[in-house]
């Protein structure tokens, strides 16, 4: 005998709050300490010289990061956004240039390719991986597409091997946004690494952070220098007798403080184990709910790992008989944290339904050769997950031992056990 939902007045099936993820360590305590007792918080200078390469912290951060992604150059900013636009204006996008992303992502990815007043193109994605489609990469590449943006989303590696091939057939760089999968595999290499340029986002709310912060890869010597003169004013530095050098660097500052340095290189210690729990979470989360009707749990593809930054369910909404809003309101209401519905469909928002961006008269759409498609119907698989039927839970909100896990998947089970008695409110 179960008793009656929480939604409908029943009892909370957890009740008791699940304990907070702590990212962080008294080792983070003891390196911010030294670092403020140093004085230099910041040893970055926007000229050339010693320090245009930024100080200790935050060199020992990188050549660390470059030893445990495997790859050439990592390269350090202070959020994953301005990594994103260090990446794109490395490549040479120029004004109307095309870039190809997904839909189903943070709205960084998309705005970083506005930032060079490129265009954003919305490919679909995968129903299955929530990834951005290669099939449908193909179907938006026209004369002024100049690069795919990949993000492996929620944890998990988007198609690279496809994609790798699209970018080679049609002459495109490939870019990763791998913000929410740090410590993914892809074969036997990184999520991040196997783009010409990727990276990781070290805000508060991913797997591992310093508070605010991002991380570039790549094993391109050219791209790395690039990217090193946008994060640091590169105009007050570049000196070339070839105009070609000068494309796009038109510099930021894009620096990462020292105490933010020193706490991003012991969260890289810690990346693994950190991963390993999600993924354990995750596995006893899949057999736990494995069975309940209607309800599909994250599918894995071969050759990759997912490090589930996101657990993303569908729901088969016909079957169940409920709408997800119903079920996601009585499985909050049994006091499941971290729930929600749907994502994202970047191509839906306002500012791509207007082409407004850069001042009144629509630029950067106004160079486009071919009218790019935003309204509804461009993307039917994102816009039918967002709409009907994806629903994920946020595991890297919660510490998640297995006795929390379970009463997690207790709540599922109750809730499912119940769907008679929301059929018929
Ligand atoms: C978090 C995130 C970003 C932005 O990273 P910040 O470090 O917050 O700037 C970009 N893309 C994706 C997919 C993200 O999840």
């Amino acid at each position: 005998m179960t008793s009656a939902l929480a939604l409908l007045g029943g009892p909370k099936s957890i009740d008791r709050p699940l304990e907070l993820f702590q990212a962080m360590g008294e080792d983070e305590v003891e390196a911010a300490a030294r670092v403020v007792r140093s004085g230099v918080l910041s040893a970055f200078i926007g000229a050339p010289g010693e320090f245009f390469l930024g100080g200790p912290e935050v060199r020992a951060f990188e050549a660390k990061a470059a030893d445990y992604f495997g790859v050439k150059h990592a390269i350090s900013v202070n959020s994953w956004t301005s990594g994103l636009i260090c990446a794109i204006g490395a490549v040479g996008i120029a004004p109307g240039d095309e870039i190809i992303t997904t839909p189903w992502t943070m709205s960084a990815t998309a705005m970083a390719i506005l930032h060079w007043n490129a265009i954003p193109v919305f490919a679909d994605i995968d129903p299955v991986t929530f990834n951005i489609d290669p099939a449908s990469v193909e179907r938006c590449i026209g004369p002024k597409t100049k690069a795919i943006m990949a993000v492996d989303i929620f944890g998990q590696s988007a198609d690279m091997v496809e994609l790798r091939q699209i970018a080679e057939r049609h002459n495109l760089a490939l870019l990763s946004d791998t913000a929410q999968g740090p410590g993914a595999k892809v074969g036997n290499r990184f999520a991040g690494t196997v783009a010409d340029i990727g990276g990781f986002s070290l805000n508060y709310h991913k797997h591992i952070h310093c508070g605010e912060g991002g991380v570039l890869v790549t094993d391109n010597d050219r791209l790395a220098e690039r990217m090193q003169l946008l994060r640091n004013h590169a105009e007050s530095v570049l000196k070339s007798d070839d105009p070609a050098e000068y494309v796009n660097m038109i510099g930021y500052n894009f620096r990462m403080g020292e105490i933010e340095a020193a706490i991003a290189a012991l969260q890289l210690d810690k990346l693994k184990a950190r991963v390993e729990s999600r993924q354990r979470a995750a596995r006893q989360l899949d057999e736990g709910l494995a069975g309940l009707e209607g309800l599909t749990t994250p599918q894995t593809t071969d050759g990759a790992t997912h490090v589930y930054y996101v657990y993303g369910m569908k729901l088969d909404t016909e079957k169940l008989g409920v709408t997800r809003e119903q079920l996601v309101a009585a499985l909050q209401a049994e006091g499941v944290p971290g729930l929600f519905a749907g994502y994202q469909n970047l191509h839906l928002l306002p500012i791509f339904q207007h082409r407004i961006a850069y001042g009144p008269d629509h630029f950067p759409w106004s160079l486009a050769s071919r009218e790019i498609a935003y309204g509804p119907g461009t993307c039917p698989v994102a816009e039918e997950l967002h709409t009907r039927s994806f629903m994920g839970l946020n595991l890297c909100m919660c510490e998640y031992p297995p006795e929390d896990v379970a009463a997690v998947i207790t709540a599922f089970r109750k809730v499912w056990s119940g769907l008679g008695e929301l059929r018929l409110r």
